[in-house]
This record gives C-alpha cells, sequence and structure tokens, in this order.
C-alpha cells in the first residue's frame, strides 16, 4: 500500500523492528538527505543495522513543515529527485508532489520500520572506549526518555530549525491588531478571502505564496527591503518531453535530463562569476517583459547584488508578475519602521495597512540538528572544528553531515555524500578498523582557516546571521567545502581514504 500523509507512519507499531537500541549507524533527519542516506546504505552496506530517528511526526523534512498555499521546490525535481528513482512530472513540484515522491522512495526501499518519528535526539555522546555514541532521545508527544547508541552518526538535519521560525525584531510589532503569520507555521484554517495582506520579504517562499494567495485575497503588497533575482520559464522540460514522446524508458530519461540540467546549471554559476553583467540583464529581461507599462522596474526587480549571491527564485510561467499586472498586488521597496495597530508603516511614511501579515523573513540555522555534542565528555564546539570536504569534523570521530548545494539542487550532494559515506564504512570495515577520525596533519597546522562559506560567494540572511557557530575550512583540500557539483561530483568517488587526513583505528 502506498505511504500517504494522511498515514504517518510509525515503526515501533510496526513489525519486524527488533527490541534493541543499538544500531551500526543511526541517521538523523527523515527529509530528502535521510531517506537518501537510508536508501544507499540499505542498498551499499546490507550488513549494516540503522535506524532513522525523526523529531517529527511523519516524513518529508522541509516539504512536511512547510505547507502554505503554493508551496514548491525552485528547483527541477530530475535534480532535486534522487539519483535512483525516476521524477515523472513537471520539473517544479508542488510541496505535496514531491512528499508523494518520498513516501514512495520509503515503501519502494522497505524503509518504513526502519524509521522513529517523534523521536528528537538532544544530546550525544562519544566513547572511544566503547567506540559509540551514546544518543539522548526524547519522545516529542510523550516526553519519554529513551537512549539509543550507534556506531557511526548521520546527521541528515537540514540547515534551519523547524519549530522556530525567524522574525526580526520590529519596532512596536506588539501593536499590530491583525494577524501576524510565519509560512513556517501556517495556520490550516486561514481564510484571507478579501483580506488586505501584507507578505514581508521576496524570496522564494513569498514569490511562490503570493500567487497562491493573490486571487482571493482582497489586495497583496509584497514588502521587500531590496529586489530578489526571478528566473521565469515556463514548467516544462522540452527535452524529457521529447524522451516520453519517443518512449524512453524513465530511468534513461531521468539520467539523461539530469546530465543536461547539471551542465546548464553549470555554465549559468559560472557566468555569475566571469560575466555577472551578462547574466544579471538575462535575468532581468526575464521580468521586465512581464511587467506593466510604467512600472519601477529599476527599484523593485533590480537587485544591487551579484546574480547566484543568494537563491535565485524560479518562477514558473512568472505567476508573480500576472497578479501585478492584474492589479491585485503591489511591489513596495522600502525599510519597516514600525508596526502599528493597522499595519506597517514604512521608511518613505506611507503606511500599509493590513489584516494579516505574512513574514517570509527566512529561518534560524540549526548546527547539527541543535544536538548538544560531546566527545569524552569534553563539549563540542563545531566553530572550533575544521571540516574534512564538508561532511566531517576534525577531532569528531565518526559522524558525518549532509549540507547540500546552494545554486544546484541540494539533492545532488545528498547522493555524492550518501555514496562517499557509504564507501567510507566499507573502507573500515575492510581494514577492521571501527573508529574514523579526521585530523589536520602536521604541515596542514598553519593552514589558513576561514569561514565554513565565504560570504562573497554566497550569503543569504540566515547563513551570515550563524556563521559564527559553523565549522571552519582550510585552504587546501580535503578541508574545504566545495560548491559545485561538477567539481565535486570527479573528486568525491576517487577522494583517496588513506591520504593520512582521515585517522582509523
Ligand atoms: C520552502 C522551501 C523550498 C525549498 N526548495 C528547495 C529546492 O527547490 N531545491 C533545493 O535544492 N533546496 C530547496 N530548499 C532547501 C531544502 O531545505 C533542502 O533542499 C532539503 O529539503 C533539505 O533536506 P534535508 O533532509 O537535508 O533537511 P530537512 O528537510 O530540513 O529535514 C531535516 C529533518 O531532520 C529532522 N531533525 C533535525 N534535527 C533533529 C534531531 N536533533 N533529532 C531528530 N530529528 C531531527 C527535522 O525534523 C527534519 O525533518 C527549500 C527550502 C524551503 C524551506
Amino acid at each position: 500500500m502506498a505511504t500517504t500523509l494522511a498515514e504517518p507512519l510509525d515503526a515501533e507499531a510496526g513489525p519486524g523492528l527488533p527490541e534493541i537500541d543499538h544500531f551500526d549507524v543511526v541517521i538523523v533527519g527523515a527529509g530528502i538527505s535521510g531517506i537518501g542516506a537510508a536508501c544507499h546504505l540499505a542498498a551499499q552496506c546490507p550488513d549494516k543495522r540503522f535506524v532513522i530517528l525523526e523529531a517529527q511526526e511523519t516524513f518529508g523534512g522541509t516539504w512536511w513543515t512547510h505547507r502554505y498555499p503554493g508551496v514548491r521546490s525552485d528547483s527541477d525535481l530530475f535534480t532535486f529527485g534522487y539519483r535512483f528513482k525516476p521524477w515523472l512530472g513537471a520539473p517544479i513540484a508542488s510541496g505535496e508532489e514531491i512528499n508523494k515522491y518520498l513516501g514512495e522512495v520509503i515503501d519502494e526501499n522497505r524503509l518504513a520500520d526502519r524509521i522513529r518519528y517523534r523521536h528528537r535526539i538532544e544530546r550525544a555522546a562519544w566513547s572511544s572506549k566503547n567506540h559509540t555514541w551514546t544518543l539522548d532521545v526524547v519522545r516529542t508527544d510523550t516526553r519519554q526518555q529513551l537512549v539509543f547508541s550507534a556506531n557511526f552518526l548521520w546527521v541528515c538535519s537540514g540547515y534551519y530549525r523547524h519549530d522556530e521560525v525567524h522574525i526580526p525584531d520590529w519596532e512596536r510589532l506588539e501593536t499590530f491588531q491583525g494577524t501576524l503569520i510565519h509560512p513556517q507555521q501556517w495556520p490550516e484554517d486561514l481564510d484571507w478571502s478579501g483580506k488586505r495582506i501584507v507578505v514581508i520579504g521576496s524570496g522564494a517562499t513569498a514569490a511562490t505564496l503570493i500567487p497562491a494567495i493573490a486571487e482571493q485575497a482582497g489586495h497583496v503588497t509584497m514588502l521587500q527591503r531590496s529586489p530578489t533575482y526571478y528566473f521565469v520559464r515556463p514548467n516544462v522540460n522540452e527535452l524529457a518531453e521529447t524522451l516520453r514522446e519517443l518512449e524512453i524508458p524513465d530511468e534513461w530519461t531521468h539520467e539523461i535530463v539530469r546530465r543536461k540540467i547539471t551542465r546548464d546549471m553549470d555554465a549559468i554559476t559560472r557566468m555569475s562569476f566571469e560575466q555577472p553583467e551578462a547574466l544579471r540583464q538575462m535575468l532581468l529581461d526575464s521580468v521586465r517583459a512581464l511587467l506593466p507599462d510604467g512600472f519601477d522596474f529599476e527599484r523593485h526587480f533590480s537587485p544591487s547584488y551579484r546574480p547566484w549571491q543568494q537563491r535565485i527564485a524560479v518562477l514558473p510561467e512568472g505567476d508573480l508578475f500576472k497578479w501585478i499586472r492584474a492589479g491585485k498586488v503591489t511591489v513596495v521597496t522600502d525599510h519597516i519602521r514600525r508596526f502599528t495597530p493597522d499595519g506597517v508603516e514604512v521608511g518613505s511614511g506611507q503606511l500599509l495597512p493590513a489584516d494579516v501579515i505574512i513574514a517570509a523573513t527566512g529561518f534560524n540555522m540549526n548546527v547539527m540538528g541543535d544536538i548538544a555534542f560531546c566527545v569524552d565528555d569534553c563539549p563540542v564546539d563545531f566553530a572550533q572544528t575544521v571540516t574534512y570536504r564538508g561532511i566531517m569534523f576534525t577531532e569528531v570521530p565518526n559522524l558525518a553531515y549532509v549540507f547540500g548545494y546552494f545554486r544546484a539542487s541540494w539533492t545532488l550532494r545528498a547522493d555524492l555524500i550518501a555514496e562517499f559515506v557509504c564507501r567510507l564504512l566499507t573502507h573500515m570495515a575492510e581494514l577492521g578498523a571501527e573508529v574514523v577520525t579526521p585530523r589536520l596533519r602536521d604541515e596542514e597546522s598553519e593552514m589558513t582557516l576561514g569561514p565554513w562559506v565565504d560570504p562573497e560567494n554566497f550569503n543569504p540572511g540566515y547563513l551570515t546571521r550563524s556563521l559564527h557557530l559553523l565549522p571552519k575550512q582550510g585552504d587546501r583540500e580535503p578541508w574545504q567545502l566545495l560548491h559545485e557539483y561538477s567539481t565535486e561530483k570527479e573528486i568525491l568517488p576517487s577522494a583517496d581514504l588513506d591520504d593520512g587526513s582521515l585517522v582509523y583505528a
């Protein structure tokens, strides 16, 4: 039977799960990364006993948490989907479609009884004596305290807190008499018909939510501090359509289209560094054509930063602009001066009246699932560690972390990391090693260290707010977090596991 969101899985009730709490591998999180990690592990390391511990009541991570109207991917699903499961739909998918896809992956790979929902890992303690992680876990429904242990921890916790939203410290916010909403906590019973709505923000969330609410709303104002880049294009992949017409097997179509898209995305990324002005004009032109005569394009849709320093929101069919042309959506570019009982007052002194204010203002980052880590009773401060390939951390044994790409689909990296981790686990088994610890070699002890992500390269607010908490990277391999799939797909599968940067015991 297909897994549906109406029937959240609960492995404890399911048959076949042994009544033990020790596993070879514990995967943290049942989002797209954790489910992918489990599939790779089951296929490539079939002898490993593993479990996924997930804090929420069901799978999907981001795609379960975000259920606001219109929620959809901004990547194509050929590359945001897994390498091993063909995507059969249109490139940009709704949150519901993505969850359906993930449910199928769980069913097809018989993962249901390997996921435990409502299990939040709060503390992880490594013992060098026992070569295990001991995990303090709390049941989020009953508050029951549980203890698990694992030889290897695979942290697929995503990059932001699911149970906490980011609302800036706005002046007099408490005086606002209407309804304030963050899209991450969308109230199912919200009736916005006929309402005056102000959406604060213009990133992917705002740009997908606004077209979904504009028709019923009385009026929507998109209030942004500064403009965002959008990429307007039809929600169709011509190559996939042709291959489907030719009845090419879905697996082939998926792989061929992935290769084409990753090559095209790579060209766009290179363009963003080598010819930023040409890319900027290309993106701006795709938007300019969709705006009514006399619209102040420069003010509202011409960003000041280099394209790709923040994620570019894809707008299939340019649906946001349809509602601007129809007069249902207006754009205000200004800073917020203060809130009033009736709405928001902006820098120019204009009052934007609102019944509902939607704060599409981003996230609070989580660092390693907000788990309190310690190694042999010493707390781990990840900001003091150096990353091994953006996957592991110096002096933290038997732990891998999944952090995907910004400019390409997250899952492309999650898949690469999964293959790497499985190769590492197999290598350890061959060596008879129980412990692997990244450690700087003598010649690297004086290496220049920099932030997890160079703000000049990529700098959305949630990341820059938290950079001081994140691991450092070095000035050479293997101590760097690489951002380009085209480079990493060559490097990671053949990375030398015996170059001395990984110490086995
Ligand atoms: C609205 C939206 C749209 C996006 N669209 C795209 C897109 O189109 N393309 C793209 O590449 N990226 C996109 N992203 C980024 C997106 O978050 C990632 O691509 C991807 O979904 C992350 O998957 P994940 O499994 O790594 O993390 P998440 O989806 O964040 O899932 C992590 C899971 O781990 C669980 N967890 C965390 N800590 C613990 C703990 N201590 N104990 C137990 N469980 C824990 C969480 O509850 C959660 O379910 C989008 C993000 C948002 C918010």
